[in-house]
């Protein structure tokens, strides 16, 4: 399979977000369940205006799914999914707000103060995994695509199987060192208070199975 390349500037953020020792790098999970409440936003928007779409509130939800024996995160969501070319251009390439302020105000900060202030986007997931995978299936698509990246190397985009219209994206956990531990962020208790401090006013269920015990 053929290894793309990011566009320059996508590289020299995502390098950044690979590298980065912030603190809060935590906010990884607002800029994904953001992503994924927009992604339902853009879907509500179109059954407005589409008569042969019906919006199903309770159809509508975003999961977060912890799996420590993977030692993988997931964020799924039920939005409008994205075609093959979506994800060569939305993924491969910073073109959009956030990401773009952020951008513009690195130029004269160090990064690490405002990685908390500025939306930093979807590459803000290399904070804290060494593989990105995002399934994807757009409205009114039969097929079904696999984004995946390893980092500043590239990314490929393949064919894949999945049943319903949304997004799954997998994060494989970095492996701890020394000075870095990422199991919080398969820990249940932790996520919950992570979702509460930056994603309390997300509009869509934020679901996650819980373990009783
Ligand atoms: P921003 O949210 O500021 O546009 P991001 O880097 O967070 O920038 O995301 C880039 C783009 O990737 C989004 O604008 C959107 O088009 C697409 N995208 C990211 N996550 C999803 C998702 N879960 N569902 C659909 N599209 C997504
Ligand atoms: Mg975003």
């Amino acid at each position: 399979m053929e290894k793309k390349q990011f566009q320059a500037e996508s590289k020299r953020l995502l390098e950044m977000m690979i590298n980065s020792i912030y603190s809060q790098r935590e906010v990884f999970l607002r800029e994904l369940i953001s992503n994924a409440s927009d992604a339902i936003d853009k879907l509500y928007y179109k059954a407005l205006t589409d008569a042969t779409l019906t919006f199903n509130k309770e159809s509508y939800y975003i999961k977060i799914i912890p799996n420590k024996e993977e030692r993988t995160l997931t964020i799924m969501d039920t939005g409008i999914g994205m075609t093959a070319e979506e994800l060569e251009t939305n993924l491969g390439t910073i073109a959009k707000s956030g990401s773009l302020a952020f951008k513009k105000e690195n130029e004269t900060k160090d990064g690490h103060d405002i990685i908390g202030q500025f939306g930093v986007g979807f590459y803000a997931a290399f904070m804290v995994a060494d593989v990105v995978t995002v399934n994807s299936k757009a409205l009114g698509s039969n097929q079904a695509y696999k984004w995946q990246s390893e980092g500043a190397d590239g990314y490929s985009i393949e064919g894949t199987d999945k049943e319903t219209i949304g997004t799954e994206i997998i994060l494989k956990l970095k492996e701890n060192s020394e000075d870095e531990n990422y199991d919080e962020f398969l820990e249940e208790y932790r996520l919950k208070a992570i979702i509460k401090k930056y994603s309390d006013f997300i509009r869509y269920p934020i679901k996650m199975d819980v373990t009783t015990s």
